[in-house]
């Protein structure tokens, strides 16, 4: 088999995949409050179209899924996708990123149709924080999925917390206490705030969190990493729990980049500055045969940018919208 390489020479063994732009929060660094122009239902890979297109991509020695969005749960039947992507062979990692707001009530079926492992977006322990963060999220509901999903067996469960300067970075030490109470079944990941299009936001870089981690805490570097991510990851001495920093900023990861994100119109974005490419959808619903989306593929990849040029304090900012490339 012959490996998804790039023209820099990095190897790709791992794809998101949007299953929809929408969702049912408005994350102030995410989205607008009203909304995007959401793509339309014959736009959407169906999960025929989905599962086919990762057949390919592990045909070519990707083992690890992502499900993202917009919101995943908001699209219906997701049991039924993850149940399809987790009997093709090569995948051995199929996981989630959500909100959770809707997770309790679907937790078990998701681990029961092969779902392995789940990351959960939460940046406030404040209900009213919280729900002007979202605008609109219920805290108690993500906590009631948090619960549903250890039950589910998904844990240990990857918090992303992005932190915003004079928005949540007080919250800090208590979200590091409330992870750490619960031993062994949480992993807090910070992640610097990205710009896409307009700058609204002020991020924290990780740097600057671990400063103001250290003053309170012990910090050991973990020696084993956890999953595909780019996270650096440290054990708080103290609670034990597992943190990271997730830096693409302050300290860019593009050089050992090993993803790619399926976008859920079928766009391939081979890094997530780039919106310029084109659908795999297109070639797929033209008719064309595994091998010529396998070179497709193979096409848009060798085509992948170096690097992404967003900088802590400017530099260019992301193309597109977040919600509809899926973190
Ligand atoms: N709705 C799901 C969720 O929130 O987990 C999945 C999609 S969301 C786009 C994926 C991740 O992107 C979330 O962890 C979210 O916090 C992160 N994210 C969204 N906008 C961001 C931004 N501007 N900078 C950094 N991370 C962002
Ligand atoms: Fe929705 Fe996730 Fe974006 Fe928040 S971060 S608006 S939950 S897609």
């Amino acid at each position: 088999m012959e490996p998804l390489r790039d023209s820099f020479g990095r190897t790709h063994t791992y794809v998101r995949v949007s299953v929809t732009d929408r969702c049912n929060f408005r994350c102030v660094y995410c989205m607008p409050e009203e909304g995007l122009d959401w793509m339309q239902r014959s736009d959407l890979l169906s999960y025929e179209e989905i599962a086919r297109l990762v057949g390919v991509f592990a045909s070519m020695g990707v083992t690890g899924v992502r499900l993202t969005g917009g919101e995943p749960l908001v699209r219906k039947d997701l049991e039924c996708l993850v149940a399809e992507l987790g009997q093709i062979p090569g995948i051995d990692d199929l996981a989630m990123t959500t909100n959770a707001h809707r997770l309790a009530a679907c937790a078990q079926e998701l681990a029961d149709a092969g779902l392995t492992r789940i990351n959960v977006s939460l940046d406030s322990l404040d209900p009213e924080r919280f729900s002007a963060m979202t605008r609109g999220g219920r805290l108690d509901k993500v906590l009631a999925g948090l619960d549903a999903a250890i039950a589910a067996g998904l844990s240990p469960i990857k918090i992303n917390c992005v932190v915003l300067e004079g928005e949540n970075d007080e919250e800090l030490y208590d979200l590091v206490e409330f992870f750490g109470a619960r031993p062994g079944h949480f992993v807090l990941r910070f992640i610097e705030y990205m710009p896409f299009q307009a700058r609204w936001h002020t991020s924290v870089p990780s740097a600057e969190l671990r400063a103001r981690l250290s003053a309170v805490y012990s910090l050991n570097l973990a020696t084993e990493g956890i999953g595909q991510g780019p996270a650096r990851d440290w054990v708080i001495k103290e609670n034990g729990l597992r943190i990271g920093f997730i830096s693409p900023l302050s300290n860019n990861f593009c050089s050992s980049c090993n993803r790619l994100r399926l976008m859920a119109n079928g766009h391939l974005r081979t890094c997530l500055s780039d919106d310029g490419t084109p659908s795999l959808r297109d070639i797929l619903r033209g008719g064309a045969s595994d091998s010529e989306l396998e070179q497709a593929i193979r096409d848009l990849v060798m085509g992948k940018r170096k690097s992404h040029e967003a900088l802590i304090d400017g530099g260019t900012p992301f193309e597109g919208v977040m919600t509809r490339v899926g973190g």
